[in-house]
């Protein structure tokens, strides 16, 4: 059967990997139909993500078809179109007892921590699946990104009319923003690329963006959009150290900064700044199942858009030769999909 392996960074191989046996109780077999691909899966190959083993199947972003299931499962049946809960939390330790299985201690992401979905079928829990009869297997493979803004924009908490900065207009700052625009906040994102600031202001209607220089210019325009508060809530979704080290200085007292993006770096700041502020900092770690739920109906319904969401395609046979590029920033990737069967 299959699959496409990352050996080691930089290094994919298309190999053939065993049958999966028949689906136990709780279980489900599915077959794969589309992946999308992460940032997650871009610093596996890269070398850079700190939770990425080798060798390893990527694939966490999937829409999936049920082709049998084991006993007891009632939340699916094969024919079924599903999206994947990649987070398998053990159901024990703290955070799952208060049923933050996000979070779980020894939580397993599938793709990052074991094999994924870049296969033709593979064994899940049947209680991980989302399904839709509605969404294709594209829109199916999305809803994991955008369960990461929904969650981080949950984590904030944003009130109708509060000012909001996501900082960072990559997937996960987008995902974050689908959910921010249904709060009623008013949302500022920055960025240190131009064309991503006009992406946001052109597709989402971002009200305010601010192009990030690294010197007083963005404090002077956040001071005069917020007319001298600074910011409710701080969304950082850069994942780099220097840019959440910084990003107190954009919070108003008594706001709230939210860590979504992820660094191997130290962050670090003057006490006084947090202190002063009364300031809480919150980090934001995957999404919780109700969030697939929710995102599934929101495009049901038509609220999400996934149309701006897909940039590029590209065949399982296509993908070796291609997954390069899309590494690089003029590919101008928001979303590649992955076509699998
Ligand atoms: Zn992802
Ligand atoms: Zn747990």
């Amino acid at each position: 059967m299959k699959a496409i392996r990352l050996e080691e960074p930089r290094h994919f191989e298309r190999v053939e990997i065993d049958e999966p046996a028949q689906p136990g109780p709780g279980q489900a077999l599915v077959r794969t139909h589309r992946m999308g691909i992460c940032g997650t899966d871009y610093s596996g190959y890269l070398g850079k993500m700190p939770f990425f083993r080798y060798p390893r199947i990527p694939g966490h972003e999937l829409g999936v078809e049920v082709l049998a299931v084991g006993e007891g499962v009632e939340n699916v049946k094969p024919g079924d179109r599903c999206s994947v809960e990649p987070y398998m939390n053990c159901g024990r330790c703290y955070a799952c007892r208060r049923g933050h299985g996000n979070c779980c201690e020894s939580l397993n992401v599938i793709g990052v921590m074991v094999d994924g979905g870049l296969c033709d079928r593979f064994l899940i829990r049947a209680d991980k699946l989302h399904p839709s009869d509605k969404l294709t297997y594209e829109q199916l493979a999305l809803v994991e990104t955008l369960g990461i803004g929904c969650h981080a924009t949950d984590r904030g908490a944003p009130q109708p009319g509060d000012h909001v900065l996501i900082i960072g207009a990559g997937p996960i700052g987008l995902a974050t923003l689908e959910f921010t625009r249904l709060t009623g906040a008013e949302i500022t994102v920055m960025d240190m690329i131009e064309s991503r600031l006009a992406f946001c202001r052109e597709t989402y209607g971002v009200p305010h963006t601010i192009l990030f220089r690294g010197d007083d210019s963005e404090q002077e325009a956040m001071l005069e959009i917020t007319g001298g508060d600074r910011y409710a809530v701080v969304i950082d979704a850069t994942g780099n150290n220097r840019s959440m080290s910084n990003a107190l200085n954009y919070v108003a007292h008594t706001g709230t900064l939210v860590y979504v993006g992820i660094t191997t770096g130290e962050i670090s700041f003057p006490h006084p700044t947090l202190h002063k502020a009364e300031m809480t900092i919150k980090g934001s770690r995957n999404a919780l199942p109700d969030d697939f739920r929710r995102i599934i109906r929101l495009i049901e319904d038509g609220t999400i858009d996934t149309g701006p969401w897909i940039t590029h395609r590209v065949a399982f046979d296509e993908l070796i030769d291609r997954f390069e590029s899309f590494t690089r920033p003029e590919t101008g990737v928001i979303k590649a999909i992955v076509e699998v069967n």
